[in-house]
């Protein structure tokens, strides 16, 4: 028992505070509205081809192997499925061995805006029976560039021949460059510049982090909440050298990892209101419909010059 006097106010002191803090989490878990915000990685591309950084066998062990130190719940690859060859299909297998999905990212990687509706549904079938036999596979599609087509009508008319085939919509809500951070960093390497791995990664997290939470605060603005989000990165170099201290980061703020089919069960996935808005990410396809102006609704990386210019300020590569 405490004996509560002066000579023991830290004691008192100490206790009340435990008590406050014990009595502050019961309120906060009470309330609905005060949950862990939640995010799903998902990576675009795979596989993609050796770099000067390093080869695509080395960058699919390296992602698996940090997101399993970082104890990813899942992740989902969206395969661009011309690069399926003998050589890389052991890529594949390597992810869904260790537990994580594939998903169709079409077969050539072009803009459905340039194709048309029977052009891109042809490169998306010839994707599909590439990997129908797969393992681990998710009825997911992510259009390339995420341009979903050129008007309204031709839109919906692939939207629904994406259904017929059982697809989903693979959309995601948070937009960045983390390609071309890859590509500042693998071209670093190729004109063999000494990289500072420190101040990269330093760059790769804050850079990505920043733009996850400007896209949350679009979010809670128009939908008066935090959805559960999609994050896009790629299957690259500076996902394989950096993506479990994005995680720790993000985890560090109060973020919880989930996997992307927790994440498409948000009410989002049906809000279709994007039709008028889209080569972007979903939240700011709402935001947008919703009368927030276009300059809004783009974090300030999301512009090679500007990412130039913030890699050479970050001290990266000499
Ligand atoms: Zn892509």
């Amino acid at each position: 028992m405490l004996n509560i006097n002066p000579a023991n106010e830290s004691n008192f002191s100490i206790l009340t505070k435990r008590l406050y803090r014990a009595g502050l989490c019961v309120l906060l878990l009470a309330n609905p509205l005060c949950h862990a915000r939640e995010i799903a990685l998902t990576f675009d591309d795979a596989p993609t081809p050796d770099s000067a950084l390093m080869t695509g066998d080395e960058r699919t062990t390296r992602l698996i192997a940090a997101l399993q130190r970082a104890k990813v719940p899942d992740a989902l690859f969206f395969v661009k499925a011309d690069g399926i060859n003998k050589d890389t299909q052991k890529r594949l297998d390597q992810y869904a061995a260790a537990g994580f999905h594939i998903a169709n990212h079409s077969y050539s990687h072009q803009a459905a805006s340039a194709l048309g509706h029977s052009n891109y549904m042809a490169d998306v079938k010839h994707a599909h029976l590439l990997l129908k036999s797969q393992k681990n596979v998710l009825p997911y599609h992510r259009f390339p560039y995420l341009d979903c087509g050129k008007d309204k009508s031709s839109i919906l008319s692939i939207q629904q021949s994406l259904s017929d085939m059982g697809y989903k919509d693979g959309y995601i809500t948070i937009s960045n460059y983390d390609w071309h951070i890859s590509t500042l960093l693998s071209g670093a390497t190729k004109d063999n510049k000494r990289i500072n791995y420190d101040n990269a990664r330093k760059f790769y997290v804050a850079t990505l982090y920043d733009a996850i939470e400007f896209y949350d605060g679009i979010a809670k603005e128009t939908l008066g909440r935090s959805p559960k989000h999609v994050l896009l990165l790629h299957e690259n170099d500076a996902a394989a050298l950096f993506v479990g201290d994005l995680v720790s980061h993000l985890r560090s703020k109060g973020w919880k990892i989930i996997s992307p089919q927790e994440a498409y069960e948000d009410p989002i996935s049906r809000d279709v209101s994007n039709i008028s808005y889209h080569h972007q990410n979903r939240v700011s396809a709402i935001a947008g419909h919703s009368g927030v102006p276009e300059d809004k609704l783009h974090h300030v990386s999301e512009d090679v010059s500007y990412l130039n210019k913030a890699f050479v300020a970050a001290g990266i590569a000499f």
